[in-house]
């Protein structure tokens, strides 16, 4: 009790801390600039996906967070647009470098009140536009006082509007812990965004934060989930943070090595027991000396970066074993190849006889057709050609398997002889710095985004853009591969 009344001392508090000034702009937008400006300002945060959640709808109340009550849909760059996905401000008193919110950065700011948001948030609803809020926010004054009015936010959402579905919170780094657990009383899922893949790279680019601001909010977290800590203001009969955690880590803005990011992936997945790392090609939104000289964001490492971690959850592969120290995954192939290229001392694979670990390992061999072909085969022995009608992406698989002892591609498992068989042939068309059409999206290029061009010849924009086009061509590719397994 006496807890109680000091936690609510201090909210008071944190509450008169508040930034009385709004930005002069601001006072003249109207309620839809805001939301704008606020949307637009969320965007780069790619850990919004909502799956994992089981929140059942009880009494009175609208909405639904279970699987079948929502959906995920996801834009061409792959963000995730079910959710109305806001910021509370985009006002920050941090310089993150990478930061489109960053202090230093001359952009219009804006501001909306908890009761604003969750307003916006029901009427939305209503419209069928969302089944759900992704909530985040600058940090215009304190940690503590951002993550109070996220929780005011999510709770007049739960108490006021009887609002059942899908919410994710931010949670503040360097916020009370109490308040963490408090936010988790009203949230589906919580998430804290470490960006930075090393402790080194905190005091280059972010440097009011250090990584132990992020950890030890997901220490929180992870402590509150497994022992369903109630925070002192819980919601009765609330469970804490039923979706879990997650957080985001960017890719490409740092030196740092995807054998360094999958590492940190591991630890935070086996430390925090996070549900997901999403991983976000950096995006160049700001110069700086400190900021890789990048024009379009490096999606197709993303994308192997994904690959890898899927491996890490569900196929038993460790960082280590996929990658050496400081390397990067090769761009050409996915990293589950990679792994069997460089190792042919593990195949062939025979596949009426190998267990389950071993047939998770085989390029092609998904988690669902290495449990077909174990359910199938203790009814007898299999033929070559049920494989591929169980999922088998036969085209990869091929060069790694015997089946009753008969090798089914005439590679003779060894690598190099895989490699051209599996390569995917001249992919990348030279196009000349003057074809017409490149000049015209060169152009456009410069037309759009003439602050993160400045300083750029027009030949360098050219080469960037072809070295984005073939690998959009490839991720497109692989994007389009049937489903089975990599
Ligand atoms: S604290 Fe968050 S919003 Fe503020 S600059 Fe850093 S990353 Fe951006």
């Amino acid at each position: 009790m006496r807890g109680t009344v000091c936690y609510n001392m201090y909210r008071t508090y944190v509450l008169s801390q508040r930034d009385p000034t709004p930005a002069s702009e601001e006072s003249t937008m109207n309620f839809t600039d805001k939301v704008t400006i606020l949307a637009e300002s969320a965007k780069y945060d790619a850990s919004c996906s909502s799956s994992g959640s089981m929140r059942k709808k009880g009494g009175p109340g609208l909405g639904s967070a279970a699987p079948a009550g929502i959906c995920h849909t996801f834009s061409s760059d792959g963000r995730c647009i079910s959710l109305l996905k806001i910021l509370l401000t985009n006002a920050c008193r941090y310089d993150c470098h990478y930061c489109v919110n960053r202090c230093s950065n001359d952009i219009p700011r804006a501001r909306l009140t908890p009761q604003e948001v969750a307003d916006l948030t029901m009427a939305f609803y209503r419209r069928n536009y969302i089944e759900g809020l992704f909530l985040s926010s600058g940090i215009p004054v304190s940690p503590d006082q951002t993550m109070m009015d996220l929780i005011q936010c999510a709770k007049l959402l739960r108490t006021v509007h009887h609002f059942q579905g899908y919410i994710h919170l931010k949670a503040i780094p360097g916020a009370d812990p109490l308040l963490i657990q408090e936010a988790g009383m009203y949230c589906d899922r919580l998430s804290v965004n470490i960006e930075l893949p090393s402790e080194e790279s905190f005091p280059i680019l972010t440097p009011q934060k250090r990584m132990a601001d992020v950890t030890g909010p997901m220490g929180t977290i992870a402590s509150a989930i497994r022992h369903q800590t109630k925070g002192p203001l819980a919601l009765k009969g609330a469970s804490f943070a039923p979706a879990g955690q997650s957080t985001q880590l960017i890719v490409g803005a740092t030196a740092d090595s995807d054998h360094r990011i999958l590492l940190l992936a591991q630890s935070l997945y086996s430390r925090y027991q996070l549900k997901r790392v999403y991983y976000s090609a950096y995006m160049p939104v700001n110069q700086g000396p400190t900021l890789p000289e990048l024009i379009a964001p490096p999606l197709l490492r993303e994308h192997r970066i994904y690959q890898a971690d899927w491996l890490l959850r569900f196929y038993g592969f460790s960082a280590q074993e996929l990658l050496n120290e400081g390397e990067n995954f090769e761009e050409e192939w996915d990293p589950k190849t990679t792994w069997a290229l460089r190792h042919p001392e593990f195949f062939p694979v025979e596949i009426q006889r190998a267990p389950k670990r071993d047939l998770l390992r085989v390029p092609g061999i998904g988690v669902q057709s290495a449990l077909r072909i174990i359910k199938a085969r203790a009814h007898g022995s299999l033929e070559a050609a049920c494989l591929k009608k169980m999922g088998i992406v036969m085209k990869r698989a091929c060069h790694f398997i015997t089946c009753g002892g008969k090798a089914l591609a005439p590679t003779g498992f060894d690598p190099l002889r895989i490699r051209s068989a599996l390569s995917p042939g001249p992919k990348i068309q030279q196009l000349s710095f003057f074809d017409d059409e490149l000049k015209a999206l060169a152009e456009e290029t410069f037309l759009k985004q003439p602050d993160a061009l400045w300083g750029w010849r027009e030949e360098d924009v050219c080469r960037a853009l072809q070295q984005n086009a073939a690998q959009q061509a490839l991720l497109q590719e692989e994007r389009t591969r049937p489903l089975g397994g990599f």
